[in-house]
């Protein structure tokens, strides 16, 4: 078990979508390649925060919104 946390491993797609609406950002990053980088078993909330480079944060009165496009209802 894994805490409720995905994995890279759980991630639904080949291409992983990053979005961050409030800096108006967003990327994409190939799944083999963030396996190769971070390994399959890193959870989503932690490669999101190793992704997610916006300047807002380190602002924690207005952190960064940066989320995995394609999971709005669960990131
Ligand atoms: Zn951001």
């Amino acid at each position: 078990m894994r805490n409720g946390s995905l994995a890279l491993a759980d991630y639904p797609g080949d291409v992983v979508y990053i979005t961050c609406e409030r800096c108006g950002r967003s990327g994409r990053y190939r799944l083999d390649g963030l396996i190769e980088r971070f390994g399959a078993d890193i959870a989503l909330p932690d490669l999101l925060m190793a992704l997610a480079t916006c300047e807002r944060r380190s602002d924690f009165s207005r952190p960064c919104g940066a989320r995995f496009t394609d999971l709005a209802a669960r990131a």
